[in-house]
């Protein structure tokens, strides 16, 4: 199986054909050796460009999509692929986001889906919120338009349930190395601890470490700028303005902003509070600093400079002390995965003279005993950010009671579909355009029968392609998502290719979709794809990214107008290793040519 498209206006680029080729190639091996094969094609075809085109254009999403769709499917015809058009499916048909919808309430009823106000990351050029895994090097990675954090009320998919899972499970399957080690690296697992820090104003201060055995080196803390309990302590805060004026500086910055290693190291003391070391009863300072997120841990650190780069440009910056308690040992609170438990410790009273790896577990049962600590697994990963305040996705199937609060509008009444609207602009603020659809709105309560609204938030895009390869196997059925004969005859999908840039993004999110589906029984694999393999991108003949703004965009309609689909698919297949990028070579296309 290939990704399936989104259609775009653009048409076909010809990087996509490199991959449908290549498996398309397998698919044809496989059925003349005498198998049963599914190659099959769809659309997904909700989403941002869409919109904004319907937005600049004044013509309905619906339209622009049916219009890309017709466009695609020629030019796909046109290459000769052994597609199975009889299976074709549209994430934005009703009748298939139908499907969506109820997977979605499935998740509510599980308790996985779930509101919360909290700060996003905000594209100021798309006016949309984003998940972690769309913003790239701290801007969008649709439109590259700055990223900065709002806070806004949110539904949320509970992901994280699942991040061991999604870890352990990867040794069941076939993926390339690499892709494994990114969602590995992504979700981030460490073992360690979370300590107890008591505060001088009575308050319990929880940290976050993977090294609790350099407790002794502790010489200050810091909190996240959104830490609750910043705002219950102003009271015993003596400089609480100039607190309060670092939080809001510090509300600008993206996250990727304010992590970034080599970044200028800035804080605010808490004056008037301290926070007692668990291990020696030193007091120590507390400070704010923007580098610590309220998202990560506990959103409070121990700092311990003296092995700790970040931790040791802040001292530096702040003149705090600075005690070594592993000899040998640098830097070693790097990332805990990467191993460098080297050296012994000293300074360090009960620990002195052992390895790092054993101190590690000694500090924990100790800071057990005390009831000052406890082991933690803890994961990098975060919920997946799930609405958008835009027209064109899956309506979220859910009502607002004031008496009953969220309830699921009844299974039978699925599709809710998308009402008719004017204007497709999201309000100045980000409201959805789906907020001025009065009559759409008001409805009653399935519970109590009251008043009550729907919810005016969509789905993201990665919602349709979550699950999409399981309506392939079963694609016209109106009672399931696919029936149980359909599932268990196809399932897994033994073959699956697609981007690189997917790894983090729509394959982990599939992966985690189906897990969820298989725990109630709809599906019966746990995995939904046993191989998984990447192609590399096709460049300009200048071996820069294609774009309309470069003027190095190759047009597949021309080169088949030209050299016909044989030689075009030919040359794809010849143009360089299957998993690396490589520029197009209009030579290297003729030479395919004259070898046909
Ligand atoms: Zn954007
Ligand atoms: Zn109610």
């Amino acid at each position: 199986m290939i990704e399936f498209p989104y259609p775009s206006g653009a048409g076909l680029h010809v990087g996509h054909p490199r991959s449908y080729t290549a498996l398309d190639i397998i698919a044809r091996k496989r059925r003349m050796e005498g198998y049963n094969v599914l190659y099959p094609i769809g659309w997904d075809a909700f989403g941002l460009p869409t919109e904004n085109f319907a937005i600049k254009n004044k013509v309905h999403p619906k339209i622009v999509t049916a219009k890309n769709i017709a466009n695609f499917t020629r030019q796909l015809k046109m290459l000769g692929f052994s597609f199975d058009w009889s299976r074709e499916i549209n994430t934005t048909d009703p009748s298939y986001y139908k499907w969506t919808q109820w997977i979605f309430l499935q998740l509510f009823k599980h308790g996985l889906a779930y509101k919360q106000e909290m700060p996003i990351n905000w594209c100021t050029g798309c006016k949309v919120g984003l998940s972690n895994e769309e913003v790239v090097n701290g801007v969008c990675e649709r439109c590259g338009s700055e990223v900065v954090q709002k806070r806004k009320s949110q539904w949320m998919l509970k992901i994280t349930e699942y991040a061991q899972r999604l870890i352990d499970d990867l040794d069941d399957v076939n993926y390339l190395e690499k892709i494994k080690t990114q969602q590995k690296n992504w979700i981030g697992r460490s073992e360690g601890a979370e300590v107890k820090f008591k505060l001088s104003t009575g308050d319990e201060m929880i940290v976050y470490t993977t090294r609790a055995d350099t407790l002794f080196g502790a010489t200050y803390t810091v909190m996240s700028p959104e830490h609750p309990l910043i705002e219950k302590m102003k009271d015993s805060i003596t400089n609480y303005d100039e607190v309060l004026a670092y939080k809001t500086e510090a509300a600008k910055k993206s996250e990727f902003e304010r992590t970034e290693l080599a970044k200028e190291k800035t804080g605010v003391k808490l004056e008037g509070i301290y926070a007692v070391n668990p291990a020696n009863g030193a007091k120590l300072p507390v400070f704010i600093s923007d580098y610590v997120l309220v998202t990560y841990g506990t959103g409070a650190i121990m700092a311990v400079p003296a092995h700790d780069s970040r931790d040791w440009d802040f001292a530096k910056k702040f003149n705090l002390p600075i005690i070594e308690v592993v000899s040998g040992g640098k830097n070693v609170q790097e990332e805990a995965y990467t191993d460098v438990y080297k050296g012994n410790m000293v300074n360090s009273e009960f620990l002195n003279g052992l390895p790092v790896k054993e101190a590690i577990p000694t500090m924990i049962e100790w800071l057990e005993k005390q009831g000052l600590g406890k082991r933690k697994v803890n994961f990098k990963l975060r919920d997946w950010v799930f609405s958008r305040q835009r027209y064109w996705g899956e309506p979220i199937p859910l009502v607002h009671c004031d008496k009953c609060g969220w309830v699921p509008i009844p299974e039978s009444e699925l599709p809710l579909e998308l009402p008719e609207i004017e204007t497709f602009e999201p309000g100045e603020n980000g409201e959805s355009p789906l907020a001025k659809a009065y009559d759409w709105i008001e409805t009653t309560c399935p519970c109590c029968g009251g008043k009550a609204q729907r919810e005016t938030d969509t789905m993201p895009q990665w919602a349709g392609s979550s699950w999409y390869f399981l309506r392939y196997m079963d694609p016209h059925n109106d009672e399931a998502l696919a029936s149980k004969e359909a599932l268990e005859y196809w399932s897994p999908v033994d073959w699956y290719n697609g981007g690189m840039e997917h790894t983090t993004l729509h394959l982990l999110y599939s992966r985690f979709w189906h897990k969820f589906l298989y725990d109630i029984g709809v599906v019966p694999t746990k995995e939904p794809y046993m191989k998984r393999t990447s192609h590399g991108m096709i460049l300009g003949e200048n071996a820069e990214k294609m774009s309309k703004s470069r003027g190095n965009v190759v047009n597949p309609d021309e080169v088949v107008e030209e050299f016909g689909a044989d030689a075009f698919r030919t040359y794809e297949m010849f143009i360089g290793a299957f998993d690396q990028s490589t520029p197009w070579s209009q030579q290297g296309l003729k030479g395919c040519y004259k070898f046909l």
